[in-house]
């Protein structure tokens, strides 16, 4: 299988597709085409374990890797001392046509861990196969929770080295101290004096810096990111949609061949882009929901065929979806656009010049035809919180919140009985103080998080995961701080 630059141009191989990240003319990689999974594969995978269907469904498109290697590195990302669920990413069933799937049971309690624990592997396989020896040195700027995805990830993985810079103001107690605990190696923590713009900034301007690359070759080095537009982080993702109708098709919830649909909780579009990959590969998917926050720079795309970016930013209770430019939206932009290269180009400069485009009234009706998006705000997705637990007893992340309200307002506006699955992408005792006082009905916030997390237990009696249970007492093994002028001095020094 070849990849294309979504702009034009590229032809490169999986391997080099994932060790590049972004194709040389800012475009994002695209298969060049859809591999087919058949009705007989789809049927064996219902016996097969959660890594044996990775490596199904991954063979199709890393074509420069032998089934061995993919079987090796799905077997290190997916096994028991990572996910808590021996199933991985389980489906759990609400009530006859609602269905949830699972993607929070990995290190660090967020669907992120799905691709980020396979995507180091893939890194180093890509640097071995393209005769890259040196250090593969990832450097990651996180609001939060990328952050520990990626450290977690990448610990220990040989050949690699993971750089997260996190804001001093700006991230919660309890994300600061799952990064600066972290053990590992060839981990490193820096906190940034400023906030998470200043940190994104500083890392972009480190990754243009000629002088920087060049120190860091001097080091035996070469950078790397994990960013979610890297192939290596999408095709993971496509695994889990497969898995699930895998599962629903044995539970006796559908037929096998039936459709379902999945409703997603949307920021940077990596997630439910995966969804579309696997309907193109022959998934039974009716409608992929398209679930926004307050950030509804989507819904209105969906609704109205205009990307636009003139708007407010706000802060809401499900920060890892406050995003205004959703990247790996371009991937199907590609597919709408009948894969014209130039057209993407140009939309993407409008988008930077201008701060919107087009697509017009013709590709808008084809996106229609597979996707629906509405939003919800905050007080929707408490209220959502409550009523989920109240109605079903399942206990919901603010994230994944906002989809279960934006899956009720789509039976009502559609009338749609197809049996849809909600994609659950955070535990609940990640956001543990917004989801009490869901379930109180106050405005009351308690300021600790153990303190919540350990009244939520109390309360609902959904067992608190160790990765919560055990942080308290974990060493603080990273203190490096720096000026957001003096990042590139603090990698160095880290690194040396
Ligand atoms: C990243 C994230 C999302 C959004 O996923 P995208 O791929 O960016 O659309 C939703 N929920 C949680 C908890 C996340 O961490």
């Amino acid at each position: 299988m070849s990849f294309f630059s979504s702009r034009g141009g590229s032809c490169v191989t999986a391997s080099q597709a994932i060790l590049q990240g972004l194709a040389p003319n800012g475009g994002l990689y695209v298969p060049a085409m859809f591999p087919t999974v058949s009705g007989a594969d789809l049927a064996v995978m219902g016996s097969m374990s959660y890594p044996q269907r990775a490596a199904l469904i991954l063979r199709q498109y890393l074509e420069d890797f032998s089934p061995a290697e993919i079987e090796q590195d799905v077997a290190a990302a997916y096994g028991a001392d990572r996910f808590r669920d021996p199933a991985v990413a389980p489906v759990r069933k609400l009530d006859d046509s609602t269905f949830v799937l699972e993607l929070f049971h990995g290190p660090t309690l967020a669907f992120k861990d799905m691709a980020l624990q396979l995507l180091p592997h893939l890194i180093r396989r890509s640097a071995e196969k393209n005769g890259e020896t040196r250090e593969v040195s990832i450097l990651v700027a996180t609001s939060g929770d990328t952050g520990k995805a990626a450290l977690e990830g990448f610990r220990d993985v040989p050949g690699t080295s993971c750089t997260v810079f996190y804001p001093l103001e700006g991230v919660s107690d309890v994300q600061k101290l799952q990064m600066v605990t972290t053990a590992g190696a060839n981990t490193h923590v820096i906190a940034v004096r400023g906030n998470f713009d200043d940190a994104q900034t500083g890392v972009k301007e480190l990754f243009s810096s000629e002088a920087f690359a060049e120190k860091m070759r001097e080091k035996g080095r070469v950078l790397s990111s994990a960013n979610s537009i890297n192939f290596g982080r999408l095709v993971p993702q496509i695994v889990y949609y497969f898995s699930a109708y895998a599962d629903l098709v044995k539970q006796g919830a559908v037929r096998m061949g039936d459709p379902v649909n999945f409703c997603v909780p949307t920021g940077n579009f990596g997630d439910i882009l995966a969804g579309y990959y696997a309907r193109n590969m022959g998934l039974p998917v009716n409608r992929l929901i398209c679930a926004s926050n307050r950030n509804n720079v989507l819904t209105d795309f969906f609704n109205t065929g205009i990307y636009s970016t003139h708007r407010t930013f706000f802060r809401t209770i499900s920060p890892s979806m406050d995003i205004l430019v959703s990247s790996n939206l371009e991937r199907l932009l590609y597919e709408a656009a009948d894969r014209d290269g130039e057209l993407i180009a140009t939309w993407m400069r409008q988008l930077k010049e201008c701060g919107s485009f087009s697509v017009g009234e013709q590709r808008l009706d084809w996106l229609g035809s597979m996707f629906w998006a509405e939003c919800a705000d905050d007080k929707d997705t408490l209220a959502e919180i409550r009523n989920r637990y109240l109605q079903d007893h399942y206990l919901t992340d603010p994230h994944t919140a906002v989809a279960g309200h934006v899956l009720r307002e789509y039976r009502k506006a559609r009338n749609d009985q197809t049996p849809t699955v909600i994609v659950a992408t955070a535990s609940p005792y990640k956001f543990a103080a917004d989801v009490l006082r869901a379930l109180k009905n106050t405005e009351e916030r308690e300021p600790d998080a153990f303190a919540a997390s350990e009244e939520l237990e109390r309360m609902t009696g959904v067992p608190m995961p160790d990765q919560v249970q055990g942080l308290r007492d974990l060493p603080v093994r990273h203190r490096r701080e720096c000026e957001k002028t003096g990042m590139a001095e603090a990698v160095l020094a880290e690194l040396a």
